[in-house]
């Protein structure tokens, strides 16, 4: 594995990879991986010739001051791991590089940055797609690998790469989740003991909620009731929203229709935490009874 800390070294290394007619995968990330990073990265080896991972810890879309500082990072632990992985480039830019003091320029993906966590953390998906179209323009790759996890990001940054005609197609990775249903995530290791108990009542929620609207639940209310009552039952969890969205437009659903995307947001003590899942509405005829 290479380790690149500069756009200059990057791009005469992929440069190269792109003469031999290589195809590039791409997963972008904040480091301190877990499984579920892991699970990109193997999918972007599989899939593509040249895999490069990049960490960057992007300033500029954490919202609250004490997430950017307390954010977990470890890139000695991080390279090891990922080097039992074959990847080929890890890419961890600084931050002179990537914000150097001129810098103007944001990208605004309208309308759906400002729903769901994007209505409790302003500015926080203008930083990720600004750093994401950063990102794309040094690493040029063919493919960019995201997690299901962060269902919103997906939306967004799917909206910004046709919008601004990126030639880049995304793949979407399943969440990988602890053996008790807690979706991994960086910020996991912030929780107490306690907090870490109880948050796997997330996804309990959320497959509960599976299992009504497959036997024919189609209120949006009485599902995001059922969810916050079984959060606030069995944990201490603040709940910020639970929401019923179209997957691909976000729009807010009274009814069930479509593919629809059940998210929510809970915080365990300060740790924010987030989930989702995405459920195809099946017609009345094809309902089990
Ligand atoms: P992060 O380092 O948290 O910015 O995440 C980097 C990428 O990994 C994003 O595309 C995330 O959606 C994805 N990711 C994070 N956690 C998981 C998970 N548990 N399962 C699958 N993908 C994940």
């Amino acid at each position: 594995m290479r380790i690149v800390k500069t756009i200059k070294n990057l791009r005469q290394v992929l440069n190269e990879a792109r003469r031999k007619g290589q195809k590039i995968g791409f997963v972008p990330t904040m480091g301190y991986f877990h499984e579920g990073h892991l699970s990109l990265m193997r999918r972007a080896k599989k899939e593509c010739d040249t895999s490069v991972v990049s960490i960057y810890v992007n300033p500029r879309q954490f919202d609250r001051k004490e997430d950017l500082t307390g954010y977990p990072r470890d890139i000695k632990r991080d390279a090891t791991m990922i080097e039992k992985e074959n990847v080929d480039i890890l890419f961890i830019p600084s931050d002179n590089d990537v914000y150097p003091n001129c810098y103007l320029t944001y990208i605004d993906v309208e309308k759906i940055s400002g729903m769901l966590c994007g209505k409790y953390r302003p500015g926080h998906f203008k930083g990720v797609a600004t750093v994401v179209a950063k990102l794309l323009n040094m690493v040029r790759p063919d493919v960019m690998y995201l997690g299901q996890k962060d269902a919103q990001q997906v939306v967004v940054l799917k909206r910004m790469l046709a919008d601004l005609n990126f030639p880049v197609s995304i793949r979407v990775v399943p969440t990988a989740r602890e053996k008790d249903g807690l979706a991994m995530s960086s910020r996991n290791t912030r929780l107490t003991a306690q907090e870490r108990l109880q948050a796997p009542v997330l996804h309990k929620a959320l497959k509960e909620a599976s299992l009504n609207i497959r036997s024919g639940e189609r209120s949006a209310s009485k599902i995001i009731g059922r969810i916050k009552k079984t959060i606030t039952r069995n944990s201490g969890g603040k709940i910020q929203y639970v929401a019923c969205v179209s997957a691909d437009t976000l729009e807010v659903l009274k009814v069930l229709k479509g593919t629809v995307l059940i998210a929510l947001s809970v915080f365990f003590g300060k740790t924010r935490l987030i989930d989702n899942v995405i459920i195809p509405i099946k017609k009345a005829s094809e309902v089990q009874s």
